[in-house]
């Protein structure tokens, strides 16, 4: 069978996520027969280097020979039961290992099976715990212009990106929104400074709503689905010392960003900071299998544990909670970090991704070069450093002169990035940055309005 079969195939009954799909009348869809290592493969013996980790989840590539063999030893002893009064050796030693890996305090793991459904977890344990308190009316939440925390309903109404959370408006709790410390275009020496003034903002919306507020919710360095908008790590001081002076609960939400992907294993541990909430997902099990988990305070479990009030208990479940599979993913992938020496070496793959970025820097389309460990990112413009019109869709027409050059990147509108799995070798980084040049000159030149090309390139 063909690329043109399965797609066929495909469009027939499958309903795309992020996707118009009327886009695909003219976007053809790209099936993948087999993936390894950093490159998927198709039916007709094309392949596409994945820089972008499929989503931000394949941190170790696809197919890695350690977590597909730990998969399958797993699989002939147990794939899942039900953790509601049960229990398995992955999930124990799973909240082990994550408990110490983790800032300080965070010495409870409350397991989900997506990134939405932890940041629901965590919007539900903060109110439910002020409750427990005697403090009913702390019930409002608090995140950042531009946050992205997943878009089930409770989530969407933390999340301030209008394209995926307009159209709902009516069904959602809309949560206070603070203008961020968003530093592009600025050099990183006046990133601190930026971040202080930006700060101001958030202090004064603390101070007024203190009452109500049962916690603030943030992705700590990089605001991903937004654009990879990035900050210095002082706001989050800032936010930590400022949470716990007005008593509200500080969510930090590390499923784009844990595991690695900023430099350090946690971001917010370049803060020096422990949440009382750290929401993980995307690279815990190494893009193998859903799973989410969010990691809690001791002191706020306490809060649940009670022996006589049933519903001072944290009662929320789903059927797929504690996968067996899933937390043996987790396991061989933890496994992988201490045995490639993974932060070390992410260290250097990107300064050779940095030194990349400032040669592609040069180019005049290629605006606010900007980096946070193994993200990078840049802002297509005009000649003149304008953004382009976005019916223009430099971003779409960029995917796709990149992906007939094998290479996978989508761009969320003119935001271009890479977030590549920590495989990545020399030659791949170097790969992928030809790539990249070629197809921005490609994408940027001359001017397009015959509106041949009516999608938006989504995250
Ligand atoms: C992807 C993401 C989510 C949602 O995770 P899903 O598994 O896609 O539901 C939440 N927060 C952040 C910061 C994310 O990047």
């Amino acid at each position: 069978m063909s690329n043109a079969d399965w797609m066929q195939r495909d469009l027939a009954h499958v309903w795309h996520p992020c996707t118009q799909m009327h886009d695909h009348e003219h976007l053809p869809l790209i099936p993948i027969r087999s993936a390894q290592g950093l490159w998927l493969h198709d039916f007709e013996g094309r392949r596409y280097l994945d820089a972008i980790s499929s989503w931000w989840v394949n941190i170790f590539g696809h197919g890695h020979p350690d977590i597909n063999a730990a998969l399958k030893a797993q699989i002939d002893e147990l794939s899942h039961i039900m953790i509601a009064g049960f229990t398995h050796a992955p999930l124990v030693e799973l909240s082990e290992r994550l408990v110490a890996l983790a800032p300080a305090g965070l010495q409870r793991c409350f397991y989900a099976d997506n990134g939405a459904a932890a940041v629901e977890v965590a919007l539900k344990m903060s109110q439910h715990a002020w409750r427990n308190q005697g403090r009913e009316q702390k019930h409002r939440f608090l995140s950042l212009r531009h946050a992205y925390h997943g878009e089930t309903l409770g989530a969407l109404g933390v999340t301030d990106i209008p394209l995926f959370s307009s159209t709902y408006a009516p069904l959602l709790q809309a949560s206070l929104r603070v203008d961020g410390p968003d530093c592009r275009g600025l050099p990183v020496a006046q990133w601190e400074a930026h971040c202080r003034q930006a700060f101001v903002r958030m202090e004064q919306a603390l101070a007024e709503h203190a009452d109500e507020l049962a916690a603030v919710i943030i992705e700590p360095l990089v605001q991903g689905a937004a654009g990879m908008l990035m900050y210095h790590p002082v706001y989050l001081q800032l936010l930590r010392a400022a949470c716990d002076r007005h008593q509200v609960h500080l969510i930090c939400d590390e499923i784009a960003v844990g595991f690695g992907r900023t430099g350090t294993f946690f971001a917010c541990e370049q803060a020096q900071i422990s949440p009382d909430f750290l929401c993980l997902s995307k690279a815990l099990t190494a893009g193998y299998l859903p799973m989410s988990v969010v990691m809690v305070q001791e002191s706020i479990y306490q809060l649940f544990y009670d022996r006589y009030e049933t519903l001072k208990g944290f009662l929320h479940s789903h059927s797929y909670t504690g996968n067996a599979l899933a937390a043996r993913a987790a396991l061989a992938s933890l496994d992988l970090f201490s045995s490639m020496d993974i932060l070390a070496r992410n260290r250097r793959q990107a300064a050779r991704m940095a030194a990349h970025g400032k040669q592609l820097s040069s180019s005049p389309h290629v605006h606010q070069l900007r980096q946070c460990g193994m993200i990078l990112a840049f802002e297509l413009v005009d000649a003149e450093q304008k953004a382009y019109d976005w019916r223009q869709r430099r971003g779409l027409l960029l995917h796709r002169a990149a992906r007939e050059r094998e290479l996978l990147v989508r761009p969320i509108g003119d935001t271009v990035y890479i977030m590549p799995p920590y495989i990545v070798e020399d030659d791949d980084i170097d790969r992928i940055f030809a790539v990249l040049e070629t197809s921005v000159a490609i994408a940027c030149a001359g001017q397009r309005s015959d509106g041949a090309d009516t999608s938006i390139a989504l995250p």
